[in-house]
């Protein structure tokens, strides 16, 4: 992600900001990627969205995905959802820097429902996924302790909202990339595996008897089913590049843009050797390593594959 400045008065501002240090309003244009002026989304106030309205009294392109939101009346719902809907908005802005869902993209947009695991009739199952264009996500995934918990359940390295957000979304991409490309799916299973296998058994057998990541594999989960590889695939391929982006616009990672880099193993080593840094930083403060995962040869040519799709695909 970049930095941004104000369009009154040039201060320095952060992209979930929604007004500049001197009181100046700020709005999103998330095709010219600048803090402008603008309409306000229409969900502005209630979950405080800085991105500009598609039209007067509208919503934001961001908040015109979101089908189904939580129970205002329930407590916590409206802050959770405000998390949610930042942690989509700044997802987003990093795959329309690759041309999706700008103007140019004439796919039909993702679709989310936004769904509380707290109800005002007591606590709901909610089963997280994609399936035809509709992502569905538990808001309660943006509580900090949540994730927590459900992270030492499930014994994984790493659990945020932008990672659920990024998963599910290369869901969706991998159905827009089938749609668009007759060539996408054969290159896909030469490297990946056949995603038509039976999903229901292979998700069973993985529960049954996880096998662990390292060798082919980026995360335990990615070896279930070559959709879930792909999932995970692209999900480490968004966060490595927004990584190496973001380090870049603070200085802190030298080589330029993140996403305008053409060369997928260069910008895989810039973020491996970023990381390898801050994690080296965060042990000063005895925090969890920032990225913690290896990234083998056989994982780096995934990762490769699937920026190509991307990079071409929007
Ligand atoms: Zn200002
Ligand atoms: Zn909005």
């Amino acid at each position: 992600m970049q930095i941004f400045h104000c369009p009154d008065c040039a201060a320095q501002v952060w992209f979930n900001n929604t007004f500049c240090p001197n009181g100046h309003p700020l709005h999103f244009d998330p095709d010219a990627q600048v803090m402008t002026h603008g309409d306000d989304c229409a969900r502005r106030v209630a979950i405080g969205c800085n991105w500009r309205a598609e039209g007067a009294g509208e919503l934001c392109r961001s908040c015109a995905m979101t089908e189904v939101i939580p129970d205002p009346e329930v407590e916590g719902a409206e802050s959770r959802l405000a998390r949610t809907e930042a942690a989509k908005r700044w997802v987003l802005a990093g795959l329309l820097r690759w041309g999706w869902f700008g103007p140019a993209d004439h796919g039909p947009a993702p679709r989310f429902d936004l769904v509380a695991d707290r109800t005002r009739h007591g606590p709901e199952d909610i089963i997280m996924g994609h399936a035809d264009g509709l992502i569905t996500l538990d808001v309660a995934e943006s509580s900090r302790a949540v994730q927590e918990e459900r992270r030492e359940q499930l014994a994984e390295d790493y659990r945020t909202m932008s990672g659920h957000l990024r998963h599910e979304l290369a869901h969706y991409l991998f159905m827009r990339l089938s749609q668009d490309d007759p060539g996408f799916a054969p290159a896909f299973r030469a490297l990946f595996g056949d995603e038509r296998v039976d999903y229901g058994e292979a998700l069973k057998a993985h529960y049954d008897n996880p096998k662990p990541a390292g060798g082919t594999h980026i995360t335990s989960y990615a070896t279930a089913h070559p959709h879930e590889d792909w999932a995970e695939t692209v999900a480490h391929l968004l966060h490595l590049t927004d990584l190496v982006d973001s380090g870049w616009a603070v200085a802190l990672a030298p080589g330029g843009d993140g996403y305008a880099e053409p060369d997928a193993l260069a910008l895989i080593e810039r973020a491996a050797d970023f990381a390898m840094r801050v994690n080296h930083v965060n042990r000063a403060l005895d925090l969890p390593d920032l990225y913690p995962f290896v990234l083998t040869d056989a994982v780096r040519d995934k990762l490769a594959f699937a920026h190509g799709a991307l990079r071409r695909g929007g």
